[in-house]
């Protein structure tokens, strides 16, 4: 796999889940990793640390994201804790894989609940890249992680299927924008993955099955499954791909 001695990657959510496998893949390949997270500060220290024992590079930036000035707040962090670790100034790699999901169908979704899933997922994402692309370096990726509820409707999750459709127009639309900057833009959808999200489902026998049912290999993804992908979209192999929606479900939507 690509190189990546020498860059810098911020990924939001972090903390847990599939932003930390992303993280701790990408710092596998050789960049300096900003592990960010929302409250669960003691979940972002064991991902730094599983990155240094690794051989490594890491450093943690806490900011709340769905509230005014979340962007500014945390490239302020950003910033800060970059220059305390003494590296250079800027950005080559933005993933912003942070999201909350309220499950609910058109008749249980509350206002604030839409809006909130909205704050979160995807006008948070968007001012992040205005702000993160003040920093980053021509040549640079911008990963958005979407889900498979972009291409099958899931009833039951409106609020948090309306905003990863966002995510997908997001990443369309600015890929056409920052091709003059050599900076691709492109969309990891999965399917389900052993992340606390699925804990609960994942909890019984029964329920492991069915969601291994959805793929053709008959399995639930792992962290890993995604991040090795999101590690060929920041490298330079994938140069020639931007404004793409990747499925990563294993087939899930066959
Ligand atoms: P997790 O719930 O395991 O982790 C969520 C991460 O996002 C945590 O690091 C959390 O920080 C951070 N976060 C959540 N809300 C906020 C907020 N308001 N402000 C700052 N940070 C926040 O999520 P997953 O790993 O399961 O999901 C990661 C991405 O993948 C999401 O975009 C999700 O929609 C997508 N996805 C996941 C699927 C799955 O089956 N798991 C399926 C399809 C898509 P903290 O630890 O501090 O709380």
């Amino acid at each position: 796999m690509g190189d990546l001695k020498g860059k810098t990657a911020l990924v939001t959510g972090a903390s847990r889940g599939i932003g930390r496998g992303i993280a701790q893949r990408l710092a596998e390949d050789g960049a300096l990793i900003a592990v960010h997270y929302g409250s669960n500060d003691a979940a972002a220290k064991e991902t730094v640390e599983r990155i240094t024992s690794a051989g490594g590079r890491a450093f943690m930036i806490g900011a709340e994201l769905g509230v005014p000035g979340d962007a500014e707040a945390l490239f302020a962090a950003f910033d800060a804790e970059l220059a305390a670790f003494g590296a250079e100034p800027g950005l080559d790699v933005l993933v912003n894989n942070a999201a909350l999901n309220f499950p609910g169908r058109i008749d249980e979704v509350t206002y604030e609940e839409f809006d909130r899933t909205i704050a979160v997922n995807i006008r948070a994402p968007l001012f992040l890249v205005q702000h993160g692309l003040r920093r980053m370096r021509d040549g640079g990726r911008i990963i958005n992680v979407s889900s498979a509820v972009t291409s099958t409707a899931h009833p039951s999750q409106i609020a948090y299927s309306v905003s990863k459709g966002g995510v997908d127009t997001l990443t369309l639309t600015l890929a056409k924008d920052l091709g003059a900057r050599g900076i691709t833009v492109n969309t990891l959808a999965p399917g389900w993955v052993e992340t606390d999200v699925t804990a609960a489902r994942r909890a019984t026998p029964e329920g492991r099955a069915a969601l291994a049912a959805y793929s053709v290999f008959n399995r639930i993804g792992r962290p890993g499954d995604i991040a090795d992908v999101a590690a060929f979209l920041a490298s330079d192999d994938s140069r020639w791909i931007t404004g793409q929606r990747i499925d990563v479900t294993g087939g899930s939507m066959l």
